[in-house]
């Protein structure tokens, strides 16, 4: 037990070491010293990031400045992209002190910004913008006359032909392979969690809680849907492992942004037998009220309105993350992955069943718990794969179910016996696994 830790700390050491050199690399050699200063990135180190102690928009809709103040220069790296119009902009790591509520409003061209880890080593700020618009310039100003250290990034409105033309391959985001390298290299659980034994034949169970870094999913309040997930995400993974049945891989286990689409590969490459995301929604005031857990299964049709509505939003996560969605490969049209696809399916509909029933018991759940919709990451076509809403964090008492311990317990405990129940049926009608 004390070596799987050591191995862990190791391997989570080593990987932000390659992240690192990662961003050594993409940022240009002058950069280095400065990835060196940010290695390791640990809890003791933070106080070591450069701080951004506040950010503002300025000038019209022709042209609009963004201005960042910092407490030392850093390197930086800015480019566009397409449908949703953005501007993402790329950093070493910073400290975020920002005034609540910064980059809500814009200004200008720019309808909001939002700002985040990206990974680690790395923060992000990504800009919404209100029409295309092209970078004219940008730089980082040393302190001068009682001005802090300054990045500034200036925007100027260019019609659809222009913005296009502007996404030269140069100008092309670099931080997507970036991070799939880094998670190549070292996937954070994805390799921890590998066996060390290459005979563990256990059923591998990814548990994937939503969004993360820079998207920070539906908010209430102080309370962030990412941070909601990621806590619940942890104490059904403890609970789960308890049994040493299963073995079980996090897409994250920190607060860290995760592409949708690595989210469904890191499934894929563990060949898991099961895929749980773990989400909270919220409803728009005008909407009313809702309230209850809900599993979503995958469906090219969505069950009713409000499902559509969740999946929109939820596969919104990769734009709120600044990743270009036209550099998505397009779906391999192939009778095999049909085939599969089909039979993930009565699997992923046979659990969504058992733990409706499981949950209900102990759970308070939505007057229809059981939806289907087009969630991008339910997409593997091999691996069954749910989405749970474990409540509303629009709805007060969800809310308080989500931050009480207690329920997060019984809900956890629920899940686990699904999941046992899913898996004594699997193994009694498939046999042993391979
Ligand atoms: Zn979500």
């Amino acid at each position: 037990m004390a070596n799987r830790a050591n191995r862990r700390v190791l391997q989570g050491c080593s990987l932000l070491c390659v992240a690192a050199f990662l961003w050594a690399k993409s940022a240009g050699p002058s950069a280095a010293e400065n990835a060196a200063e940010l290695s390791p990135p640990g809890p003791a180190a933070t106080s070591n990031f450069p701080v951004a102690s506040g950010a503002r928009l300025a000038g019209d809709d022709k042209q609009t400045r963004f201005i960042l103040d910092l407490d030392k220069t850093i390197q930086f790296r800015a480019f566009t992209l397409a449908d949703p119009y953005r501007v993402v902009m790329d950093i070493p790591q910073v400290t975020f002190q920002f005034a609540p509520g910064t980059g809500n409003v814009g200004r200008g061209l720019v309808k909001a910004f939002r700002y985040g880890l990206v990974m680690p080593g790395g923060s992000r700020i990504v800009f919404d913008l209100a029409g295309p618009a092209k970078i004219a310039n940008s730089y980082v100003l040393e302190a001068a006359n009682g001005q802090p250290p300054r990045l500034v990034l200036e925007l100027e409105e260019v019609d659809r032909t222009g913005f296009v033309q502007g996404l030269t391959p140069e100008n092309r985001p670099e931080l997507k392979p970036t991070i799939a390298e880094a998670k190549a290299a070292m996937p954070p659980e994805a390799a921890s969690a590998k066996p060390a034994d290459p005979a563990d034949s256990r059923p591998v169970i990814v548990i994937d809680p939503g969004h993360g870094g820079i998207d920070n999913g539906t908010q209430s309040g102080g309370e962030m849907e990412k941070t909601l997930v990621l806590s619940f995400g942890l104490a059904l993974r403890d609970q789960i492992e308890k049994s040493g049945k299963y073995r079980v891989v996090m897409t994250r286990t920190d607060d860290t942004f995760i592409p949708l689409n690595d989210r469904v590969k890191m499934a894929r490459t563990q060949s898991a037998a099961l895929f749980v995301s773990i989400h909270a929604d919220a409803l728009p005031r005008r909407e009313g009220d809702a309230q209850g857990a809900t599993i979503y299964t995958l469906s090219d049709k969505a069950s009713d309105a409000e499902a559509e509505r969740l999946a929109e939003a939820e596969n919104k996560a990769d734009a709120i993350g600044g990743v270009n969605l036209n550099d998505e490969p397009t779906e391999v049209a192939d009778i095999l992955i049909d085939l599969a696809r089909r039979e993930t399916k009565t699997f992923s509909n046979r659990f969504a069943r058992l733990l409706m029933g499981e949950m209900k018991s102990t759970v308070r759940m939505h007057k229809q718990p059981l939806k289907s919709a087009g969630f991008r990451v339910l997409k593997a076509p091999d691996v069954p794969s749910v989405l749970v809403e474990l409540g509303y964090v629009s709805n007060k008492g969800d809310l308080e179910h989500l931050l009480s311990e207690n329920w997060r317990t019984r809900t956890v405990g629920s899940m686990a016996q699904a999941i046992d129940a899913f898996f004594a049926k699997r193994l009694a009608t498939a046999g042993p696994p391979k």
